[in-house]
């Protein structure tokens, strides 16, 4: 595969952004090799500068549910580009996609938009502490929710520590309330709730682990979740920035039949624009400035252009129904892999939900942080990069999901599948 504009791309990059791109990820650090500089896409197929085609499987990262370059959701954009893309001022398309948004999650009276899944997080603890009047709060281990200081804190293993940065530049002081618990895990949770009674303003948690690979919450865990927070006053947060309409109409809380307090948004609800939003109960949402105190602004803020991919984009999820297809598909994309992998005899676990999937290089079960970081990632650097050379586009890390799209054809599985065979 010749690759060698890419290369040269990635050369000049690496001398004027950090890494060589705007994410850490993208950087292909983890699996090593060149990362592929991107022409252009459509359907379930992403074309690099060197003229290579992949069959793409991260689908940037989980927004583009139709597939790139949906013939809906480009008119719909290009249409309000010609009306003009920003204008700081309120618009009919916020109204009409909130009206979406809280049609399809029942807990969902208002939302605030905002321009990406980490002011979502950040904006709805915000929140969440002006409402109780406390200050500490619960994140899992393993569970990411963007880029603010005060989350950027998993801990060590164990139950109850108090907050470690996990980045330099976030200053322990900005963590010292984060409380992190493991994912999974009822009982350590309770005795984090019962050593600081009183103190927790919410806990917040991906509904459906994506972002240490795919991790389902166990039997009952959700559930448990929503009882202890009840019983203890905090509010519950799901972060369903990639949940949110992947996982089903209604998201991860439709789908478990748990009701958040408050729910963060993004990826799938912007159509591939940056988008983020965060709702939940009218008495909470209604602290948020100017209807109450909470501070929280945005200049490009339910941006008109974004607005319009993501109503796109939703309209066409609710009248296309896809989950039902989108879940097969991935099914038998899993089933692929786990029949070579066993003809290869190489020891793997897959974690999948709907169109959300993770194949670990595990012989064990991954039910958290602890077990998914068990994986083996030179094995899986090399099941990236075999895939990659054959024209497959994986994600290029072990502790990332795989998303299907409604633009994965049969053939396009069936190919992935054959293909897999060679690679294991
Ligand atoms: C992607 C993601 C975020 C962050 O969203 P950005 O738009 O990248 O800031 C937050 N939470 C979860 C669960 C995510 O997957």
């Amino acid at each position: 595969m010749d690759i060698h504009k890419s290369e040269k791309l990635f050369a000049e990059a690496q001398q004027l952004l950090p890494g060589g791109v705007d994410s850490p990820v993208r950087a292909f650090k983890s699996v090593g090799g060149t990362p592929r500089f991107i022409a252009r896409a459509e359907g379930a197929t992403i074309i690099d500068v060197d003229d290579n085609r992949y069959i793409d499987y991260v689908m940037s990262w989980g927004p583009l549910i139709l597939g790139h370059a949906h013939a809906e959701v480009v008119a719909a954009i290009r249409a309000q580009a010609a009306r003009g893309t920003s204008y700081g001022a309120p618009t009919e398309l916020e109204v009409e996609l909130a009206r979406l948004m809280t049609q399809a999650m029942p807990s969902l009276d208002m939302v605030r938009f905002v321009n990406s899944g980490t002011e979502a997080t950040m904006s709805a603890l915000r929140l969440a502490r002006a409402f109780t009047g406390r200050t500490k709060i619960v994140k899992f281990e393993g569970g990411y929710h963007g880029h603010a200081d005060m989350l950027l804190a998993q801990a060590g293993s164990g139950v109850a520590t108090l907050g470690i940065p996990d980045s330099v530049g976030v200053p322990p002081a900005a963590v010292a309330d984060t409380l992190t618990a493991p994912y999974n895990n009822l009982r350590a949770l309770a005795q984090l709730f019962e050593a600081h009674r009183h103190q927790i303003a919410a806990l917040i948690v991906e509904p459906v682990a994506g972002n240490m690979g795919v991790v389902p919450p166990c039997e009952g865990f959700l559930q448990g979740v929503r009882a202890l927070t009840l019983e203890h006053g905090a509010l519950l947060i799901f972060d369903e920035v990639i949940t949110g309409f992947r996982v089903g109409w209604g998201g991860a809380q439709g789908l478990y039949g748990v009701k958040p307090d408050l729910t963060c948004l993004g990826k799938i609800i912007g159509g591939g624009l940056p988008v983020g939003a965060y709702g939940g109960r009218r008495e909470i949402m209604q602290w948020v400035a100017p209807s109450g105190p909470v501070y929280q602004a945005g200049t490009l803020s339910g941006n008109p252009l974004a607005m319009a991919a993501g109503l796109a984009t939703l309209n066409v999820l609710r009248r296309t129904n896809p989950y039902a297809m989108l879940e097969s598909l991935a099914a038998r994309l899993c089933e692929g892999i786990a029949a070579a992998a066993e003809v290869a005899r190489i020891p793997i676990w897959q974690n999948r939900v709907g169109s959300l999937f993770t194949t670990f290089f595990s012989s064990g079960p991954v039910t958290d942080y602890a077990s998914a970081k068990k994986s083996d990632t030179a094995r899986y650097a090399k099941f990236f990069h075999a895939l990659l050379d054959t024209g497959f586009y994986f994600a290029p890390s072990q502790f990332e999901a795989g998303f299907v799209s409604v633009a994965h054809s049969d053939e396009a599985i069936e190919q992935t599948v054959i293909a897999l065979r060679r690679v294991f």
